[in-house]
């Protein structure tokens, strides 16, 4: 079987509408496959992709993207035309999740949230081995609650693509840890390079990071806490580009105890297994039957 993420977005100055993205998206991912399996000598494999975004139960075609071009489109479909084959979809954070409760950080749980902090901020649920997509298909989309336990630390609130502000995305996400470290501590620097920074002493914007760390930090807590007096999952799993601050994981679970409405906590919070190719390997199980609910 073949993964692939479908993340391409055409790069021009002259900016294209969304009907040529879509369609070079299409183009994109139709040569990624032919690729694959030329080096592969396999032919006709089945193909299951992650996107950012959910298949609509009511339509059928996609909704809640954040690259927007795809909302309305039916990916599975034109794919499936231009490939002759079958072709399934499913959001980016529930492939991850797949991928780590089968055979990954939380393989010996039984109830497992996977995160993704990212370009976005999203989530997935696997219970039991079995994906939960949810009554609305947006089972783990966590991403674009209000920011919990909000103080004037948490100010000023960003607009987030979904339409409203202070999603908990325009905090969390990469690009938003980077904009919120720019606007209350006046530091404009990328995600690696502010958390690089929050540990060096003799960085010249030491301090800006160190705090805008500790903010980030504790709206995490805030925002996992929020999740885990609902679900109360086994394990929360992390991935995406900021999962990759390797001090996150104790820095978070020394702040979450008072958001949280236990006297012990005994949910884990862990590193993905799979690397960034962990959504990808997901993708690619959707085709196998004993993995959907
Ligand atoms: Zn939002």
């Amino acid at each position: 079987m073949v993964g692939t993420w479908n993340t391409a977005t055409p790069s021009s100055n002259h900016h294209p509408s969304a009907t040529q993205q879509y369609q070079a998206i299409i183009t994109t991912i139709c040569t990624l496959v032919t690729q694959c399996e030329t080096q592969l000598n396999q032919f006709d494999l089945p193909l299951g992709i992650g996107i950012p975004g959910a298949i609509s139960l009511k339509t059928g075609t996609i909704k809640n993207a954040n690259t927007v071009c795809l909302i309305g489109q039916d990916l599975a479909s034109d794919l499936s035309d231009q490939l002759n084959r079958s072709v399934k979809i499913e959001n980016d954070a529930n492939c991850f999740a797949l991928s780590e409760a089968v055979d990954g950080a939380g393989k010996d749980m039984n109830t497992v949230f996977a995160v993704i902090l990212g370009t976005g901020v999203g989530g997935g649920w696997v219970i039991n081995k079995h994906l939960h997509i949810g009554s609305n298909a947006i089972a783990g989309e966590w991403g674009h609650n209000p920011l919990p336990f909000p103080s004037d630390h948490d100010l000023p609130k960003q607009t987030c693509y979904c339409g409203k502000a202070a999603c908990i995305e325009t905090y969390l996400s990469g690009p938003g840890f980077s904009q919120q470290t720019h606007l209350q501590f006046q530091y404009k620097a990328s995600c690696p390079e502010i958390i690089e920074a929050s540990t060096h002493t003799q960085h010249p914007f030491h301090q800006a990071a160190k705090k805008s760390y500790q903010l980030y930090v504790d709206r995490l807590a805030r925002s996992l806490a929020s999740v885990i007096n609902i679900m109360d999952p086994d394990v929360i799993v992390l991935g995406g580009g900021v999962s990759n601050a390797n001090a996150l994981y104790e820095d978070v679970k020394r702040v979450w105890h008072p958001y949280i409405f236990s006297d012990s906590i005994n949910t884990q919070l862990v590193k993905n297994v799979h690397g960034d190719s962990s959504g990808v390997r997901g993708a690619a199980w959707l085709n196998m039957d004993r993995f959907n609910s």
